[in-house]
């Protein structure tokens, strides 16, 4: 046996791994009971920012935001419900100091990704193009210091190691402070993001296919305002990719 795989053994007999959602005792980063209760973001939903719809209503392909125009990416798609476990998940992994949940998210974010690059079994129109770099939300510099990483960086990480893709976490910058969107009702956080990106590398996003990667989607709005500077840098095709999603219905 290696040194460095006792010293291992030795490490996880002394402070066994617990699960990075409820404490207990468990063999990965999150036990299986809690990620049993994540609820997977499922049809019937809005074909082209992935919104969830209300099983029981009939609907039409698109939501009422998308019927509008709203949105400049060209598809969203989320891999859970943003409720219960879902979103104590994503508060661990913010506020609680708990990076290694990334990890799972991650992996679940790359079988959604994996799952629109093969045009989700015929229902899009055009599946996804691979993208040539994924893109992590980006924080103000402040609150990154505050905090220790970008929860975004670190699920990008993930996707990105999954699908061999590259992660570029200086492409996009946060050039001011906003208000937590949690905080603000929904025409204030189209307000709050406003000018609040820029691409600091304009040459490089010319021509290029881009996922942007974030922990959570609510109105869409910060993932719209980055991919609005994106595509005006030259983007070729930005998509976002979110591990949780609200509802609204
Ligand atoms: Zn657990
Ligand atoms: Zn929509």
């Amino acid at each position: 046996m290696k040194q460095s795989n006792l010293v291992e053994r030795i490490l996880k007999l002394l402070y066994p791994p617990r699960c990075g959602v409820c404490d207990r005792f468990c063999d990965g980063e999150i036990c299986q009971e809690c990620r049993d209760k994540w609820f997977l973001l499922s049809q019937p939903y809005c074909r082209w920012c992935g919104r969830p719809f209300d099983p029981n209503a009939k609907t039409s392909p698109l939501c009422g935001l998308c019927l509008q125009g709203q949105y400049k990416f060209d598809y969203a798609r989320s891999a859970v419900i943003y409720e219960g476990l879902g979103r104590e998940t994503v508060h661990a992994l913010k506020f609680q100091r708990k990076p290694r949940l990334a990890q799972p998210m991650g992996e679940l974010m790359a079988e959604v990704l994996d799952f629109a690059l093969k045009g989700e079994n015929g229902l899009l129109p055009s599946p996804w193009r691979r993208p040539d770099i994924l893109v992590p939300v980006p924080l103000h510099p402040k609150t990154q210091r505050e905090r220790g990483y970008n929860q975004a960086a670190l699920l990008a990480e993930v996707v990105g190691q999954v699908h061999d893709i590259p992660v570029s976490t200086d492409l996009l910058a946060q050039i001011r402070p906003m208000k937590p969107q949690a905080k603000l009702g929904e025409k204030e956080r189209w307000e709050n993001v406003k000018g609040a990106f820029e691409v600091t590398q304009k040459q490089t996003v010319k021509g290029l296919v881009v996922v942007i990667v974030d922990d959570v989607m609510t109105t869409g709005a910060t993932l719209n305002e980055c991919s609005k500077v994106l595509k005006k840098a030259g983007a070729k095709e930005v998509c976002c990719l979110t591990f949780a999603r609200t509802v609204s219905f």
